[in-house]
């Protein structure tokens, strides 16, 4: 936190009391800021905070005028700024201007998009830090929809009551906070009133949890993809005409993809040489991007020019389709690299998630001298439930190809997450440093 407050050089900062504990940990590391602004009426103010130049909301805008006339000014003036997760190395800074934050509003809110209107309840449980809460709050305000947030309870049974005596229609969040509502759920047989369609995205929805949305709960899963470079949305995925007559699960495996470009969004995928590869679903390559809201570099140029000709390069493995759907293959640190050959982390997680016993499973690759990598799967078990290394190795069978099925489960009580609810495969490698892989099972599964 300290080391964002001062790379972005902030000089006020507000923040909510349940935060107060935080800001008190940091704010002597923050020398830029002059004011701490707490969110709050002047007689709940907390007394004795030790943090200088504290004050509450209130009394801040107390002697403003209650009128506002909106200036005219460049629209390529800045107006926030985000950093990035921080999933795969330090956090890096996006800075967004008034142009590209209501194009993207605009954008987000298309009936192929969020499909956002004045008659949707929306619950962002995403966080405002995570991408301005994808965007949701301009959006919101654009359309005129009931906004809720839900604070710092993220568990399946404080958002499953929210989503309930709030009539949400809409929610948007990662898939870890899912998981936690569809076990509160499925544990407690429970059935949404109100709840139409969810955004999922910020990382891979397992089609397991598609699956339970659409056939259990009757919600319309958005599988979508973005960054914070993107401001984030970039693809949403959501059926075309001619495809709406095909199979449920025909339907599914579509639904499953991230999805098509949002109008304003160009994407290309390219080889290791920059060359244009096609969009036949089954080639992948390193995924570029442009557009208005698509960020052309780091804040104080962090990092240097990070375009190639222009495009924007994601990080992201992907495939394209015919129809324009994008799969992401994987983030191009995490793709395994086995005797030459690539196998998607994301692939092996998903399968692990469809088994019943598994609550949250990252795929990492672990060190071996003849194939370079070999992928292992790190399990967390549903609470009350059991599963064995050799049951779950078994249920791969005949889900992926034998070599790309895992050399080893290792189970742990949780697997780490960062603040936005992302698995941290950083932490996770770090953990299971001096882990060695059990020799019998990596030549039976060789690539050979
Ligand atoms: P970080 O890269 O530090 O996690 P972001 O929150 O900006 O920060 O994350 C953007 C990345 O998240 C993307 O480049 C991609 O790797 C991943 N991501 C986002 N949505 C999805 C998705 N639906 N499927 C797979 N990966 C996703």
């Amino acid at each position: 936190m300290a080391w964002i407050v001062n790379h972005a050089q902030d000089e006020v900062l507000c923040f909510d009391t349940s935060f107060l504990l935080l800001v008190q940990a940091v704010h002597a590391r923050c020398p830029t800021v002059r004011k701490w602004i707490a969110l709050c009426d002047a007689d709940k103010l907390p007394a004795d905070s030790g943090i200088p130049n504290l004050l509450s909301y209130e009394a801040w805008i107390s002697d403003q005028s209650d009128r506002y006339e909106w200036p005219s000014f460049d629209e390529n003036a800045a107006s926030s700024m985000c950093y990035t997760s921080g999933t795969t190395g330090k956090p890096k800074a996006a800075l967004y201007s008034h142009r590209s934050t209501l194009l993207h509003a605009y954008a987000s809110a298309l009936p192929d998009v969020m499909r956002l209107s004045a008659r949707d309840s929306v619950l962002p449980v995403v966080p405002m830090f995570h991408v301005n809460a994808w965007g949701i709050p301009y959006s919101a305000a654009l359309t005129g929809c009931k906004l809720v947030f839900p604070g710092p309870a993220l568990d399946g049974k404080s958002v499953y009551e929210l989503i309930e005596s709030e009539g949400v229609t809409f929610a948007a969040g990662v898939p870890t906070v899912w998981q936690m509502l569809l076990g509160h759920l499925q544990a407690n047989d429970l059935k949404f009133s109100k709840l139409d369609r969810t955004v999922i995205g910020g990382a891979a929805c397992p089609p397991a949890m598609l699956r339970a949305f659409k056939d259990q709960y009757g919600v319309q899963v958005l599988h979508g993809w973005g960054m914070t470079e993107m401001s984030p949305l970039g693809t949403l995925c959501t059926l075309k005409n001619k495809q709406l007559s095909l199979p449920n699960e025909a339907q599914l495996s579509i639904l499953a993809k991230q999805g098509r470009a949002i109008f304003g969004v160009d994407m290309r995928i390219v080889d290791g040489k920059g060359q244009e590869l096609p969009w036949d679903g089954k080639t992948y390559g390193d995924l570029l991007v442009k557009g208005p809201w698509v960020v052309k570099e780091y804040f104080q140029g962090e990092g240097g020019n990070p375009l190639v000709e222009g495009w924007f390069p994601t990080g992201d493995v992907a495939t394209i389709d015919a129809d324009g759907y994008l799969q992401i293959t994987d983030r191009s640190k995490d793709v395994i690299k086995s005797g030459g050959e690539w196998i998607s982390s994301i692939d092996i997680e998903n399968i692990a998630v469809a088994h019943p016993a598994v609550a949250m499973a990252a795929c990492i690759g672990v060190a071996h001298p003849k194939w370079d990598e070999r992928p292992i799967v790190v399990v967390a078990k549903k609470p009350n439930t059991e599963v064995t290394k050799e049951e779950l190795l078994q249920f791969y069978e005949g889900k992926t190809a034998k070599w790309q099925i895992p050399d080893d489960v290792v189970f742990v009580e949780a697997i780490p997450l960062g603040a936005t609810g992302k698995i941290l495969k950083t932490r996770l490698r770090k953990q299971l440093k001096g882990y060695v892989l059990p020799t019998a099972a990596t030549t039976d599964r060789s690539n050979a």
